[in-house]
């Protein structure tokens, strides 16, 4: 019982959610001793082209989960009907027991969740688990998700559902973290061979920003303006890979932090995403479109300091005719920024 209530203290304790997935895989683990622990979880936008993602696993005799590796191929992940009794699961809102061809018992748990965060745990243990077991395990996983509700309210903006502001700084800097040390993005992607000639990974940071966005709300009231913001959220989310994080910055201006192989895919990206809001008819409104400006993230950087790069690039896309996309990097070789990082070191003389 007490070492229980010590796995909820430290399942509570994050506000990360990937170390909260592999808190979670430990606290079952050591409070049932099965063979196996594993989380995956649905990603993808819509309900037919869902994928399965391992979020964490755990085995008895091994010390470390998987979580959010630095890349990802979204196209090689199983598809969500490739494992019907995880899909049975969760629409039956049922615990589901089965066997395993090796004669372990397979327990597999629904993780209900608001959108994307639904997933299964699925336990493997030699024997059938026993009812106490069970109910441990639905018991921690309805604090789980009382809690992910919780990180939900505080971190999530409530129009759009994206993330608000207050996280982005701790994103970013995990960000660089693994953007500054390329080496050990090898060393993480561990025994999975995929991932080994996968490119590396680099971030960039976009900032989009609906064009004339006071005119639709002058024109059409502050109501469709919200349903417009609504809307472009919804254009963001199909447009972008779910390992890709986007925020609601304030009013009209939202934010993608991307992972991406390179400035061309990254300007791609983006240009996808114009291009996508661009063709929307939007309900009485019509056609509404955005300008984009985006930057590498840089090993070192600081939030403000990479946003303002972003920002200055959206700012001479404003001024270029709106409904296009700038790169920061692009618009320094063609002379018409300056280097930011060059003109602070000439600030300090
Ligand atoms: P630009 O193309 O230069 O970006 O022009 P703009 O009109 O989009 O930009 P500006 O910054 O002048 O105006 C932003 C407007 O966004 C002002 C405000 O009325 C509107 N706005 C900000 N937050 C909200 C919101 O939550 N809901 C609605 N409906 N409107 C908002
Ligand atoms: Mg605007
Ligand atoms: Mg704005």
């Amino acid at each position: 019982m007490t070492k229980a209530i010590d796995h909820l203290a430290a399942l509570t304790g994050f506000r990360d959610r990937d170390l909260l997935d592999v808190t979670l895989a430990h606290a079952l683990m050591d409070l049932l001793h099965p063979s196996s622990v594993a989380i995956h979880k649905l990603v993808g936008d819509s309900q037919s082209t869902q994928r399965w993602f391992l979020r964490a696993r755990l085995a008895s005799g091994q010390v470390t989960a998987a979580s959010d590796p630095p890349w990802i191929d979204f196209d090689g992940l199983p598809a969500k009907q490739a494992f019907p009794l995880r899909v049975e699961a969760l629409e039956s809102e049922q615990v589901l027991r089965s066997q395993t061809p090796r004669g372990e018992a397979l327990t597999i748990f629904p993780m209900l969740a608001e959108g994307a965060d639904a997933g299964v745990i699925e336990v493997l243990s030699g024997g059938p688990m026993s009812p106490a077991s069970q109910r441990t395990v639905s018991s921690i996983l309805r604090i789980y998700r009382n809690f992910h509700g919780l990180l939900d309210y505080s971190e999530r903006d409530t129009l759009t559902g994206l993330l608000n502001r207050k996280t982005f700084d701790e994103a970013f800097l995990k960000t660089t973290h693994t953007a500054a040390h390329p080496l050990a993005q090898g060393a993480a992607a561990g025994d999975d061979d995929r991932r080994h000639d996968a490119p590396l990974t680099q971030y960039w940071l976009g900032v989009v920003d609906i064009d004339h966005f006071k005119s639709v709300n002058d024109r059409f009231g502050h109501l469709i303006g919200d349903e417009v913001l609504l809307l472009v959220a919804r254009i963001l989310r199909s447009t972008f890979r779910f390992q890709d994080r986007l925020y609601r910055f304030g009013g009209e201006e939202f934010v993608v932090l991307l992972r991406c192989a390179g400035e061309s895919d990254a300007h791609q990206a983006f240009e996808r995403m114009r291009a996508n809001m661009e063709a929307y008819q939007f309900p009485q409104v019509g056609q509404v479109t955005a300008s984009v400006g985006y930057t590498a993230v840089l090993p070192g950087d600081t939030p403000s300091g990479a946003f303002e790069r972003a920002d200055q690039a959206v700012y001479y896309a404003k001024q270029h005719g709106r409904n296009q996309v700038c790169g920061h990097a692009e618009l320094v070789r063609r002379g018409v920024l300056k280097d930011a990082t060059k003109i602070g070191d000439v600030e300090l003389f």
